[in-house]
C-alpha cells in the first residue's frame, strides 16, 4: 500500500516572514493530518526559519533544486549537503520550469538524483510532456525519455528514496488539469516503465505524484486513480487554506 504524499512547490514567491506566516497556518490547520506525507518547498531564503517551525510536525521541508557537487567554485548554487544542514528532506529535482528556463537535461536531473540520495536527500523527480508533444501524439515517448535518462544507473534500493511527479507541462499553472482518466494513463505507463527498468516490486511500491493545477475541488477525483499517490502543488500551495484541503482531500 503506497502513502499518499502531498508536497508545495511554492516556487518564486514569499519573503521570509510571508513563509512564516503561512508555515505557521499550515501547522496550525495539519496537525491532525494522518495517514498522508505531507511537504513544502519554500524558497531557500526561508528554509532555515520553515525548519525551526516544522521541527518535530508532521511536514516536511524540501528544498526546489539543488546542484550535484558538494563545494567549489560554482557561484549561485547550493549543494546537497547544504539543504541537509538546513533541515530539508525532501528536494524537487528536474522540475519542467528548471528544464525549460535553466537547461535542465536528463543527465543534470541524474546528476542531481544521485547527489541528493548520497547526502540523504528524498528526491521528488519530475517528468512530463509539453502541449505540442501531446498533440503530435509523443507523450509517452517523452516520459519514457524522461523516466529512464532522469533514473539511468539507479538501484531498487535507491528507488526506494525516490517519488516521481507526472507534470504534463500544458496542465501548470494553466488551471487546465489533466482528466483524472489522462493522468492515471501516463501513471500506469510510467509503472509499467519502472517494472522494465527495476522490477515488479519496485515499480508497485514507487509513488507517483500528479502536478498540474491540483484544487480542493479536483484532488478527490484524482486520487481515486490506481496509479496516482499524491500531488504536486504550485499555485494552491500557497495558500493555507486551500493546501490545508488538498492535503484532506488526499486522504
Ligand atoms: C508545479 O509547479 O509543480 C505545479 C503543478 O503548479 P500548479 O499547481 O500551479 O499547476
Amino acid at each position: 500500500m503506497r502513502r499518499p504524499i502531498i508536497a508545495g512547490n511554492w516556487k518564486l514567491n514569499n519573503t521570509i516572514n510571508e513563509a512564516v506566516e503561512l508555515i505557521n497556518g499550515l501547522k496550525r490547520e495539519l496537525v491532525d493530518a494522518d495517514g498522508v506525507d505531507i511537504v513544502v518547498c519554500p524558497t531557500y531564503t526561508a528554509l532555515s526559519d520553515a525548519h525551526e517551525i516544522l521541527m518535530d510536525t508532521n511536514i516536511k521541508l524540501g528544498a526546489q533544486d539543488v546542484y550535484w557537487e558538494e563545494k567549489g567554485a560554482f557561484t549561485g548554487e547550493i549543494s546537497p549537503q547544504m539543504l541537509k544542514d538546513a533541515g530539508c528532506d525532501y528536494v524537487i529535482i528536474g522540475h519542467s520550469e528548471r528544464r525549460k528556463y535553466f537547461n535542465e537535461t536528463n543527465e543534470t536531473v541524474n546528476k542531481k538524483i544521485k547527489a541528493a540520495l548520497a547526502a540523504g536527500l528524498l528526491p521528488i523527480v519530475c517528468v512530463g510532456e509539453q502541449l505540442e508533444e501531446r498533440e503530435a501524439g509523443k507523450a509517452f515517448d517523452v516520459i519514457k525519455d524522461h523516466v529512464t535518462g532522469s533514473l539511468a544507473g539507479l538501484s531498487g534500493e535507491d528507488m526506494e528514496k525516490i517519488v516521481l511527479a507526472y507534470e504534463p507541462v500544458w496542465a501548470i499553472g494553466t488551471g487546465k488539469t489533466a482528466t483524472p482518466q489522462q493522468a492515471e494513463e501516463v501513471h500506469a505507463y510510467i509503472r509499467g516503465l519502472l517494472k522494465e527498468i527495476f522490477d515488479e516490486e519496485t515499480a508497485e511500491n514507487t509513488r507517483i505524484q500528479y502536478g498540474g493545477s491540483v484544487k480542493p475541488d479536483n484532488i478527490k477525483e484524482l486520487m481515486q486513480e490506481k496509479d496516482l499517490d499524491g500531488a504536486l502543488v504550485g499555485g494552491a500551495s500557497l495558500k493555507i487554506d486551500s493546501f490545508t484541503q488538498i492535503v484532506k482531500g488526499a486522504v
